[in-house]
C-alpha cells in the first residue's frame, strides 16, 4: 500500500490557493467538474505554444508529432481502464456524446419496434434522453429499474425486467446525484445470460475508483475528461470491437472515411470510423496528461482517501440538526446530497458561496431521481482526493451558518 502525501498533492492545484468572496476557496463541486493540476494545464499550454498542428494527415514534422501525442492518449486510456484493444477506445467530446453515439448508432442497427431499453431510476439525463430519442424513432420502449429508499437498485425488479425484448441495458456506475454505486458487474453478468449488451455511464466512477472494463465485461463504457483532472470538451467511449464493427458511423466527414466518391463512401477502420473532423487535439493530449497524473498517485490510493473524507463528512453533517442525507446506499462514492425540510437547497448554496464554499444545488441533471425521493432538489457536496478534513469542517460550519440565517 503506497503512502501518498495528500497535503503535497494539494499544492498541484493552484485554484485551491485563491479566495472567493474574501475566503479561501473550498471546492466541493467535483462531481460537476474536477479541478486541473498544474501538470495537466502546463502540458496543454505547451502544446498550444510549441506543438500545435492538425493531426492524422500531415506529412510535416509538427503534424506527425502532434498525431503521436494525441494518439498516445488512446494507449494510456486503454491501459487505464484495461481495455483489450486500442481500437476499442473511441474519442468523443464527453460522456453525453459517448452515450448519444451508442444510442444513435447501436440503436439504428440493433433496436427495433417493440424492443425495450432498460435504465435505472437514478440516471443522469445524459443516460435517459438519448435513449428516449432513439426509442421514439424506433417505436421502442423505455423500462425503468426502480431503486429503494436508500438509493440502491432493487435487484429482483431488475431480474424481472430483463427479457428477450430487452435490446440494451444502460446504467450509471455511480449516481452523480446520490453517490450510489450500482452493482454493474453482477448486472452485466445477468444481462449476458440473455445476450443483452450493457452500456455503463462511468462519468462518476472513473475519477474515483479502479475501473477494469474487461473484469466488468462491459459492452460499452462512457466517461468524461473534465471530471478526472483533464480539460473539458473531451471524453471516451469504450466499446467491444464486436459491436463497434457492426455499428454504422455516427457522424460523417473527414478522417472517418476510407474512400469517398459521390456514388459511394467506404469508412475508416476502428476507432477512426467514429471520429469525424479535426478533433480537440489539445484536450486529448490533456487527458493523457491527466491519466499520467492520476496514475502517479494511484487510483486505489485516491479511492481510499476519498472514502475517508466521505465517511468523515457524512458523520459531521449528520450531527447538524434537521439535516437529512438523500442516498444512503451501503456502497457509495464521493457524493453527499442533503436537504432540510425548511431551508431551500439554493439558499444553502448561496450562503455557502458567500463564504467561498462551492457546492452544487438543484436537481443535478437527474430530475427522475429527485422525483423518486420527493424533493425538488438537494444540496450536493462532492469530494475529490485533493480535498481535506479542513474543507469538510468549513462546509459543516458553513451549513450551520446557513441554518442560523433561515
Ligand atoms: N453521467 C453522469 C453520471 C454525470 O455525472 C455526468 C456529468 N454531470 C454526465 C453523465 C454527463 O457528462 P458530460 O456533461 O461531461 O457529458
Amino acid at each position: 500500500d503506497k503512502k501518498v502525501d495528500f497535503d503535497l498533492i494539494r499544492k498541484d492545484f493552484p485554484v485551491l490557493k485563491r479566495t472567493v468572496n474574501g475566503n479561501l476557496l473550498v471546492y466541493l463541486d467535483n462531481a460537476a467538474s474536477s479541478q486541473m493540476p498544474e501538470q495537466v494545464a502546463d502540458r496543454i499550454d505547451y502544446y498550444h505554444r510549441h506543438e500545435h498542428a492538425n493531426v492524422h494527415r500531415g506529412i510535416h514534422t509538427l503534424s506527425q508529432e502532434g498525431t503521436d501525442f494525441y494518439e498516445s492518449t488512446r494507449e494510456k486510456t486503454r491501459a487505464f481502464i484495461n481495455a483489450k484493444e486500442q481500437r476499442e477506445i473511441i474519442y468523443t467530446s464527453g460522456t453525453t456524446d459517448s452515450i448519444n453515439l451508442v444510442a444513435s448508432s447501436f440503436g439504428k442497427k440493433f433496436i427495433g419496434e417493440g424492443d425495450e431499453i432498460l435504465l435505472s431510476e437514478i440516471e443522469h439525463h445524459a443516460n435517459i434522453v438519448p435513449w428516449q430519442m432513439i426509442a421514439k424513432e424506433k417505436n421502442a420502449h423505455i423500462r425503468v429499474i426502480p431503486v429503494d429508499d436508500k438509493g440502491e437498485l432493487i435487484w429482483d425488479e431488475y431480474l424481472d425486467l430483463l427479457n428477450e425484448r430487452t435490446a440494451i441495458v444502460a446504467v450509471g456506475h455511480v449516481s452523480n446525484a446520490l453517490g450510489s454505486v450500482h452493482p454493474v458487474k453482477e448486472m452485466i453478468a445477468e444481462a449476458h445470460k440473455l445476450d443483452i449488451p450493457v452500456l455503463v455511464d462511468g462519468a462518476q466512477a472513473v475519477p474515483h475508483s479502479v475501473v477494469d472494463v474487461q473484469d466488468l465485461d462491459a459492452d460499452f463504457y462512457a466517461f468524461s475528461s473534465h471530471k478526472m483532472c483533464g480539460p473539458t470538451g473531451f471524453g471516451i467511449l469504450y466499446g467491444k470491437e464486436k459491436y463497434l464493427e457492426e455499428m454504422p458511423p455516427y457522424r460523417g466527414g473527414g478522417d472517418m472515411i476510407d474512400k469517398v466518391s459521390f456514388e459511394e463512401t467506404t469508412f475508416n477502420s476502428l476507432p477512426h470510423k467514429f471520429e469525424a473532423g479535426t478533433p480537440p487535439i489539445a484536450a486529448g493530449i490533456g487527458l493523457g496528461a491527466a491519466i499520467d497524473y492520476l496514475n502517479g498517485i494511484g487510483m486505489e490510493s485516491i479511492a481510499k482517501r476519498e472514502h475517508e473524507l466521505l465517511n468523515y463528512a457524512t458523520d459531521e453533517l449528520l450531527n447538524i440538526e434537521g439535516l437529512k442525507i438523500i442516498g444512503t446506499a451501503e456502497n457509495k462514492a464521493s457524493v453527499i446530497s442533503f436537504v432540510f425540510d425548511d431551508i431551500h437547497a439554493t439558499d444553502i448554496g448561496t450562503i455557502l458561496d458567500q463564504q467561498g464554499i462551492a457546492i452544487r444545488t438543484g436537481h443535478h441533471c437527474a430530475q427522475p431521481t429527485m422525483k423518486r425521493f420527493g424533493v425538488p432538489g438537494t444540496a450536493r457536496a462532492s469530494i475529490s482526493f485533493y480535498n481535506n478534513e479542513h474543507d469538510i469542517d468549513r462546509l459543516v460550519e458553513g451549513v450551520k451558518e446557513a441554518k442560523k440565517f433561515f
